[in-house]
């Protein structure tokens, strides 16, 4: 693996000045939550700072490098191409910037559907990335942000909630994944 220095600095040439600014929100984000949940803040980190690693490929282009690397895309990865940076994201982490941790690549793969059942690791980036200090304010940001740190699942499933309305305002192919992870956390809810 490379260390975190050279890490940064392959994705300043990667991210524009405000994905890298999300990302480095996202990573201190995701160690705070990672003091409180009983996870290795380091590599809470670093998988804060690798989620976007392939957010600002030029869209046509994810989707050549993941035909050209293999990587087999969903129906909805193919209708939406918001979705294909976190798979092309995981394969990078791993070819390009020589992660193994399986834990950390399965929270960068799954950061944006998010999953049923997910690691610790993987709540932490899913919701790291809604919540992080430079995202323009929503309705009821406020309330999740707080909600992160006493109950992840209730604010898994408030998140889920609100980005799955918003796809289907939008018309959009919601993934399998995430729908299945919105009845999984509903349980977990309790307003
Ligand atoms: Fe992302
Ligand atoms: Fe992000």
């Amino acid at each position: 693996m490379m260390n975190e220095k050279k890490i940064k600095e392959q994705l300043e040439k990667q991210l524009d000045k405000k994905r890298m600014e999300h990302t480095e929100g996202v990573a201190y984000t995701a160690a705070a939550l990672a003091m409180r949940y009983g996870v290795d803040v380091d590599k809470a980190y670093l998988a804060g700072l690798l989620h976007d690693c392939a957010k600002c490929i030029d869209k046509k282009k994810q989707y050549a490098l993941c035909e050209k690397y293999g990587l087999e895309l969903s129906e909805s990865e193919k209708d939406n191409s918001s979705l294909v940076h976190a798979k092309l994201g995981a394969f990078l982490a791993k070819e390009k910037y020589c992660v193994e941790d399986e834990d950390i690549l399965s929270a960068v793969l799954y950061h944006t559907t998010g999953r049923e059942n997910m690691t610790m690791l993987e709540k932490i980036i899913f919701v790291a990335d809604y919540v992080e200090p430079g995202r323009k304010p929503i309705t009821g940001l406020d309330e999740i942000r707080a909600l992160i740190f006493i109950d992840i699942d209730a604010a898994i499933y408030r998140i889920l909630r609100n980005t799955i309305g918003f796809l289907e305002e939008n018309e959009k192919t919601i993934d399998a994944r995430s729908r299945n992870a919105l009845l999984y956390y509903e349980k977990f809810t309790k307003n």
